[in-house]
Parts: structure tokens; C-alpha cells; sequence
């Protein structure tokens, strides 16, 4: 079989403060940067992403993996126009060109908006599908974030998402999506049954995460719900920083048996609602959780994690807020790290003055946001980096990364790590390439929401989440939405969406 093969992966923010431009498609950064022809094939082997396992069972069946194009960026603010025409015209123009074709994968997101479009996903596909028209299987792999909208499920032949988060399942998705195809062959190209359930409230990101409760006994549960008749059962969380009509969580089935699929679609749409309370998570602020974690400390031989959610630039932030950095300081939380800070000019500076060398810096708050200003320092330089090394966690396992200059700041007790690239803290590699162990500290902060669980939490005592200022917000409560449908909770139990404000309105 010719099964043509393209990913287009960003998860948007709409209230973050930076779009995703061309450039930051180009360029790559925590993604491979994007790719297109043979070269595709070469960027994402061996990495945890849904298109290298998907090529490596299409090889392993004796298909022919056929490349269109494959790029992802950091989250953001919307997609530029110029990105998503760019990169859609890649794909399309691939396809055009690539002969007789027997089914198409395609990697996506699912919560992908970009500035003319609420549901980037569905308006690719809608593309795709009128140039191959209704007969070409279009199998499509997503995050475990997506805003599934009903377009997407009428335009795809089946949708198959991530089971972890961290995103561990990545490849093993990819791997998913091309046993569904096996199963569209078999049954001789008779589309597939299938379910599509809309959940009534918004699961913040932080409780989402599959090692913890009550997601992860649900998530757990998806493998056992595969029964007769039914192939595919996915529980998208959803990604709520997201301000359009179809955002929060959904539950997606496909299979051969109609009545099979709605009740696995129906039983597991119950079993999440009746978890909506659990759903809600506990957080504290950065002046307690740091002041705990300091506390806990002195008792323990493993580090405190404190996980600075609102800044994950995995989110959409822009990695340099410094809340939690300067309530570490402040009170003076002997052996503390912290990383990533994104702030290229404070890692230039650092390169200036060489290692061992002390300065005067301002850091972070590079982006603009409202009631945020850089944290003035004296710091010593640590050590310096130029952010090339190779993760070695499960999350970013085999990922290249090229982060620019890097540095690591020492302020007194506590350590600073800066990167010129902005990607969440999900690798203790980030910490290494700069000399310092992290399983060796006393508290880690960590620019991250739940993807530093993978490779952090097993050297952790204990993980906290704290809500430093930043533009990814915990509480729902404090987004301006204004495109989300009516009569959705904001947060679980919570107050339900106004609904659509008319443009004007305030
Ligand atoms: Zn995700």
C-alpha cells in the first residue's frame, strides 16, 4: 500500500502573549524543524512522535511510506495565516504529486487555531478530503489535548489519541493508527462506526495528567472498553486556553458495530462525569508552595519539585516569568533550581562575561505582559552551555534539542537555568548540560504543568503545583472567554461559559 504520511502539530494558546510564525515552525527548537520529501523520514526517526511509529509499522508491514511534510512548534498564541497557508500548501502539494494513493496519516494535534481558522485541524482536513475525495482512508493521530470538533470526526476516517500525559505514547499512537488501518482493510474499506461525546465542563491541565487521579484510573480503563465491535476509545482531556466554540474534553469511538460503539461511548462519557469534583486539583501559591517545599526540604534526600504551571511554556507561556524564581530567592531556598528560564539576552550576557565571572542582570519578563517586570539580580555565572545535547527521558526520549546560548545563574542559594529557546523543563538532560544534577537538589522549579512528571516525579519526594503570575492561568474563572458555547463549566462544579459575547461587547 502507498500511504502517504505529513504531521502538523501546535497546540494553541489563545490568551498567550506570542503567535507561532513561519519561523517558529522552521526552526523547530523542542520539535524537529519542519521537514519535507526524504529528508522528513530522517528528521523524526527514533523520536517519541506519532509519525516515526507510524512509519515504523508501516514498514514493518511492507507498506511504502510515502512524505509530504512534518512540523510542529512550541505552543503559542494562534498560528499565523502565513504558517498554516505555508505548511497546509506543503501538504496539499504533496499529496497532489504523489501518485495513486491507498490511505493517508496524517499527526496532528486537534487544538490547533490559527488566525483565520478556530478549528485549524477541521479546516486542514476539509482540504485534504476534497482533493482525494470520500473513498481515500484519512487515518489521523492526536494529542491527548485535542478540541475534537464534530468536523473533524466527519472529515477523518477514524481519529486515535495519546493515553499518557506526559505524552509518553507518542510513537505508540502513531503504531495505533496504522492498526486501524490493518482493520479498514480487512473489513474491505467499510468505513468505521463511530461515537463522539462532548464533555459539559473544562479539566484544568494540571489534573489532567495520567499518573494521577482521577485521570489516571480512567485512562487506564480505555484498553479494557476495546470490546467486541468496538476498536479505537479515546478520553481527549481538551486544552482549555483555548478560546473557541468546541474547547474541552471529548470522548471519541470507532469500531464495526454501531450500538457497541455508543454504549462504550456513553459508559465512559459517565465515568468521567461522575470524577468532575476530583477533577478540580489542589494548588497553592508560589509564597506557600515554595515556603512548604523549603519545610519538606530539610527532612528529605530527594528534591521537592514545584511545578510553575502558569508560565508551561508547553502551554502557550512564554517561559520567562520570574514569580517563583524571585520567591525562591527571596527566601533564600538553599540548593533550589530553577529551569528554563527563556531569556536570550540574560544567556548572552552570561556567555560575555564567562563562567565564574559575576554581573548584574535583569531576568526574564521579556515578553510584555502586563504587571510583569524583570527580576533585578547580582549572579555569579555558574556555567555556560550552547543548549546542543539529546534527552534521555520518556518524554523528550531522542529529541535533539538546539536551545542557543544557555547558562546557569547562581543568586545567592539558588540557581538559575537560562536557555536562548523556549521549551518546557521536561528532561533532566537540561539541568546536566549545565553541570548541575537535579536528583542532587534540594528543590526543583520547574516551567512545566505535567510533562516533567515523566522524567522528574521518580527522583521527586514530592511534587507541588503553585500558581506564580503567568499567562496560562490554573482558574478558568480568570480567562476572558468569549467564542466557548453556552451552558460548559469553566472549571469542575464551576460556573457555566456565558456563551458567544457578541464582537464589541465588553
Ligand atoms: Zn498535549
Amino acid at each position: 500500500m502507498r500511504i502517504a504520511v505529513g504531521g502538523f502539530q501546535h497546540e494553541t494558546n489563545t490568551f498567550a502573549p506570542s503567535k507561532a510564525e513561519l519561523e517558529d515552525f522552521t526552526k523547530g527548537g523542542g520539535w524537529p524543524p519542519l521537514s519535507r520529501g526524504e529528508a522528513m523520514f530522517g528528521s523524526i526517526a527514533g523520536i517519541n512522535l506519532p509519525a516515526a511509529g507510524f512509519v515504523e509499522a508501516a514498514r514493518e508491514r511492507g507498506w511504502t511510506p510515502l512524505p509530504l511534510a512534518w512540523a510542529g512548534a512550541t505552543p503559542s498564541s494562534y498560528v499565523t495565516d502565513e504558517a498554516f497557508e505555508t505548511i497546509a500548501g506543503y501538504m496539499l502539494d504533496g499529496l497532489e504529486h504523489a501518485g495513486s494513493l491507498d490511505a493517508v496519516y496524517l499527526d496532528l494535534h486537534g487544538a490547533m487555531v490559527t488566525e483565520s481558522h478556530e478549528d485549524g485541524e477541521g479546516e486542514l482536513l476539509r482540504r485534504v478530503r476534497n482533493l482525494l475525495g470520500p473513498d481515500v482512508p484519512i487515518l489521523v493521530s492526536l494529542d491527548l489535548h485535542a478540541n475534537v470538533t464534530p468536523e473533524m470526526m466527519t472529515l477523518a476516517t477514524a481519529l486515535v489519541s495519546y493515553r499518557t500525559y506526559p505524552h509518553v505514547d507518542q510513537a505508540v499512537t502513531g503504531k495505533r493508527a496504522a492498526r486501524l488501518l490493518d482493520l479498514w482493510v480487512e473489513r474491505g474499506g467499510r468505513g468505521f462506526a463511530s461515537a463522539f461525546r462532548q464533555l459539559p465542563f473544562l479539566i484544568p491541565l494540571t489534573s489532567g495528567c495520567s499518573l494521577i487521579e482521577p485521570a489516571k484510573s480512567l485512562y487506564d480503563s480505555l484498553d479494557s472498553l476495546e470490546v467486541e465491535g468496538v476498536d479505537s476509545v479515546s478520553f481527549n482531556a481538551g486544552f482549555s486556553p483555548a478560546d473557541i466554540h468546541h474547547a474541552g474534553p471529548t470522548v471519541t469511538v470507532f469500531g464495526s458495530d454501531q450500538a457497541a460503539v455508543d454504549a462504550v461511548a456513553d459508559g465512559l462519557a459517565a465515568s468521567i462525569l461522575a470524577e468532575e469534583a476530583a477533577f478540580a486539583g489542589d494548588i497553592m501559591s508560589a509564597a506557600d508552595g515554595v515556603a512548604y517545599a523549603k519545610g519538606k526540604a530539610s527532612g528529605a534526600d530527594r528534591p521537592i519539585v514545584l511545578a510553575d504551571t502558569q508560565d508551561n511554556p508547553g502551554a502557550g507561556g512564554n517561559g520567562d516569568t520570574v514569580g517563583l524564581l524571585a520567591e525562591l530567592v527571596r527566601q533564600e531556598a538553599a540548593g533550589a533550581a530553577l529551569g528554563l528560564l527563556y531569556d536570550p539576552a540574560a544567556a548572552e550576557q552570561a556567555h560575555q562575561l564567562g563562567a565564574g565571572a559575576e554581573g548584574d542582570f535583569a531576568l526574564g519578563s521579556q515578553s510584555g505582559l502586563p504587571g510583569h517586570e524583570p527580576l533585578k539580580v547580582r549572579a555569579r555565572v555558574a556555567a555556560v552551555g550552547d543548549g546542543r545535547f539529546t534527552c534521555t527521558g520518556p518524554f523528550y526520549l531522542g529529541a535533539r534539542m538546539d536551545l542557543g546560548p544557555m547558562a546557569r545563574l547562581r543568586i545567592g542559594a539558588v540557581d538559575v537555568l537560562i536557555a536562548s529557546k523556549k521549551v518546557q523543563a521536561g528532561d533532566r538532560e537540561m539541568f546536566r548540560h549545565l553541570g548541575l544534577e537535579p536528583s542532587e537538589c534540594a528543590i526543583l522549579g520547574l516551567k512545566s504543568s505535567v510533562h516533567f512528571r515523566a522524567h522528574f516525579q521518580p527522583i521527586a519526594e514530592e511534587v507541588v503545583v503553585v500558581a506564580a503570575p503567568g499567562p496560562n492561568p490554573v482558574d478558568h474563572l480568570a480567562l476572558d472567554y468569549r467564542n466557548l458555547r453556552g451552558g460548559l463549566r469553566l472549571m469542575p462544579n464551576g460556573p457555566l461559559s456565558k456563551g458567544p459575547v457578541a464582537a464589541g461587547a465588553t
